[in-house]
């Protein structure tokens, strides 16, 4: 309720004035008659109190602007009238632009944050035009005259327009058309209605001169648009509508999309059908992690009420499961299912030869639109010496026979701190490098030592602030030699796993000879639209970032997909609000929207709640009681800002927040939703529940104390 008193005062006060000026009937005094009647004795006023006259103009002035009361038109005419045209201009141009935004905070104030709360997915195209293209549309609002100065003040308040582009922009814009009433106000004799003021020929020329800024956009566009086409001739005909290129996540999505709606479309592959995901990535990760889970529950067999537990196993019995269960998960994305699904799925290295064609296997596909789907593989960092030994990467990791016996993992991001645990639980001695302070640094710093204290506990070595600097060998020993903060160690390895990052595969395949822009950290730069450079050329997944994830490069291809083929009908902007991502460690680590530390850095105010997974009933029975929820909220309000989940099955757990984030709903609903007991899921009620009771309305539930006191007599 505090939290609201700014708020209802300002209400009350804006009411009371706007309420005072039609209750007195002011009104009628802001008429053309009274004007000219008023005029002489203004103006012999003028002349013997300036500075006072001035102000008090300026100040009723600003005060109408700011409540949006009727008559600006008349009040400029009267600077012109009493103060000549440069000083009336003058006054009227500043007095109506501060007027103006403080109508506009005040908006922005009281309505913004309900608007786009309510709103928001249905506003965010609009928002991301206003961030980009807010001032030229501001500038055409104020130059054209048919725009109410009222209305503009109060819509432009609801949207993310920064405070001094709307003011410096409307100070520009209403300049025009305030010398055009001053001047006017300076010839009052002359005008018999306010419509005299702006002849028909005059509000054309300031609608030319207002649409102009966004004529001279378009064209700068298309004449951009057609130097990046200039050496590209269109061919007349197109064998496609769409050519893909590579069939990992983002491709198999993207051509599985145009098939649907009908067009005709080819997947070009060169290696494997699905990519990185089912052939290096997500699958074969998951399936080892598995195979390393069972593995340490035999290790915590006493917990389980087993006298011991003792699995008798083969590496490469484990790695030929990895290798069956790719097997099952193939036919999802195999050539037969595209092909039924109207694919044509080309097996080849695809080379773009212009916007409108790509060559593979000695063929030219003339095509409307491409989609650039190559993926990313794994960075190798310049490290004296590694080149000299067979490193291990996510590519080749797969193909080992045996277990590394001593293993070091090079990262702590989410697919080393992967890599690190299921090594070491099934039986290497794994140290685990990371240059950072911690691992997994983009979780909470309380997250990052969970993770790691449990690696440590299963006998994992966790070198933080590490930065492997060179590899050594000695006879038929090999050495890590790192550098930390004080000095130098060296580690001795069998086998070293570099995990260190992703980089786009974006060079090799005639993106180069064509000038699609790169980013500098080599992804392909895209508009939100998910086009490159090349309007027709849209890039998504790991090739484009800035995510790199398979459920991000499907989410970027549908939009990729949908503007390639009815972008002249309807263009949608990529969505990245609420994406979520889990790091499939023991315990899992899952997220989606703000952390502390992102809040912390982005300056947001934040409330948190937090609940103990080790409290959990199902937790206990599964003794899995470890772990916690913890839920970002806007203060004061149920608007969820961002959750962590770390716990057993969290990447499953935290859906429920998706959905809530993605579709505006708050803790009160899960509060209010029946959870099976016992069940994991329920943690995301309880912490809602520690919500609730952080935020309960202490004060009306002291009455409610005593009326219940009172009813027992
Ligand atoms: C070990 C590991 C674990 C992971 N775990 C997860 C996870 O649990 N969850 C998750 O969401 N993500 C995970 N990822 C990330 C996920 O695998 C990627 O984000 C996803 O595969 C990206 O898909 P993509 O289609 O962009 O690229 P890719 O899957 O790499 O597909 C690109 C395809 O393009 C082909 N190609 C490239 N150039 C050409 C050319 N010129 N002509 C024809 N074909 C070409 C390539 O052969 C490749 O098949 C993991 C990644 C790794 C490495």
């Amino acid at each position: 309720m505090k939290k609201h008193i700014p708020k209802i005062a300002l209400i009350i006060f804006v009411i009371m004035l706007v309420g005072s000026f039609f209750g007195l009937d002011l009104e009628q005094y802001l008429t053309l008659a009274n004007l000219k009647s008023q005029q002489m004795t203004f103006r012999a006023y003028y002349q013997q109190h300036q500075v006072l006259t001035l102000l008090v103009y300026f100040s009723v002035y600003v005060l109408m602007a700011a409540l949006s009361l009727p008559g600006a038109a008349v009040m400029t005419l009267a600077g012109g009238a009493f103060f000549g045209l440069f000083t009336g201009s003058i006054v009227v141009s500043f007095a109506s632009s501060i007027g103006a935004t403080l109508a506009f905070l005040v908006s922005r104030f009281l309505l913004r944050e309900s608007v786009q709360g309510k709103f928001g997915e249905k506003l965010a195209a609009i928002n991301q035009g206003i961030e980009k293209d807010g001032a030229f549309y501001l500038l055409t609002l104020r130059l054209v005259p048919v725009f109410p100065f009222f209305v503009i003040n109060l819509v432009l308040g609801l949207t993310p327009i920064r405070v001094l582009v709307f003011y410096v922009v409307s100070q520009l814009g209403m300049l025009p058309g305030t010398i055009i009433y001053v001047n006017a106000g300076t010839q009052l004799a002359k005008i018999e209605s306010l419509q005299d003021v702006l002849s028909p020929a005059l509000i054309f020329s300031l609608v030319l001169l207002g649409v102009f800024p966004l004529i001279a956009k378009t064209l700068v566009a298309t004449i951009k648009k057609r130097r990046v086409y200039a050496q590209w001739p269109k061919p007349k005909k197109f064998d496609y509508n769409m050519v893909v290129i590579g069939a990992g996540s983002a491709g198999l999505v993207a051509s599985f999309i145009a098939a649907a709606v009908k067009a005709k479309v080819a997947l070009i592959e060169k290696h494997k059908m699905g990519g990185d995901c089912l052939n290096t990535g997500c699958v074969p990760s998951k399936a080892l992690i598995r195979s390393a889970k069972m593995l340490s529950y035999t290790n915590r067999a006493k917990e389980f009420g087993f006298k011991s537990g003792n699995l008798d196993y083969d590496f490469s019995d484990v790695m030929q499961r990895v290798k069956n269960i790719i097997q099952k998960v193939e036919p999802h994305d195999s050539i037969e299912r595209y092909t039924d699904l109207g694919v044509e799925v080309i097996q080849g290295a695809a080379t773009i030869i212009s916007p409108f064609s790509v060559a593979v296997n000695g063929r030219e596909l003339t095509t409307r639109n491409i989609v650039v789907a190559t993926g990313a593989r794994p960075f190798i960092p310049p490290i004296v010496g590694l080149d000299q030994i067979d490193y291990l990467t996510s590519d080749n990791v797969w193909e080992l026979k045996s277990l590394p016996r001593r293993l070091v993992v090079l990262g702590g991001g989410p697919i080393g701190s992967e890599m690190t645990q299921a090594f070491a639980r099934l039986g290497s001695q794994v140290t685990q490098i990371e240059m950072m302070a911690r691992i997994l640094i983009r979780e909470d710093a309380d997250i990052s030592a969970l993770v790691q204290s449990k690696f440590e506990a299963e006998g994992v070595r966790v070198l933080t602030g590490h930065q492997a600097k060179e590899v050594r060998i000695e006879g038929d020993r090999t050495f890590l030699v790192c550098k930390n903060e004080t000095g130098s160690v060296e580690i001795e390895f069998d086998q070293i796993l570099v995990a260190v990052g992703r980089a786009a595969n974006a060079k090799g395949f005639g993106l180069e000879e064509l000038g699609v822009v790169l980013r500098q950290n080599g992804t392909i730069e895209t508009n939100a639209l998910l086009q490159t450079n090349f309007p027709n050329i849209y890039c998504s997944g790991d090739v484009a970032g800035p995510y790199q994830f398979t459920h991000t490069a499907a989410h970027q291809s549908w939009y990729a997909s949908v503007n390639a083929l009815f972008g002249q009908f309807k263009r949608l902007a990529v969505d990245y609000r609420v994406i979520p991502w889990a790091t499939f460690t023991d315990p899992e680590v899952a997220r989606v929207g703000l952390n502390i530390q992102e809040a912390d850095e982005q300056g947001i105010p934040y409330e948190v709640s937090e609940y103990g997974i080790d409290d959990l009933d199902r937790a206990i029975a599964d003794s899995e009681a470890h772990g916690l929820v913890r839920v970002l909220t806007k203060p004061g309000k149920d608007k969820i800002l961002g959750v962590t989940i770390v716990g057993a099955h969290a990447g499953d757990l935290i859906a429920e927040f998706v959905l809530a984030m993605k579709h505006n709903l708050g803790l009160n609903k899960i509060m209010g939703t029946i959870h099976i007991y016992p069940t994991l899921a329920e943690a995301n009620k309880y912490v809602a529940g520690k919500w609730k009771q952080a935020n309960a309305p202490q004060k009306l539930l002291k009455w409610v104390g005593k009326y219940h006191a009172w009813m027992r007599g």
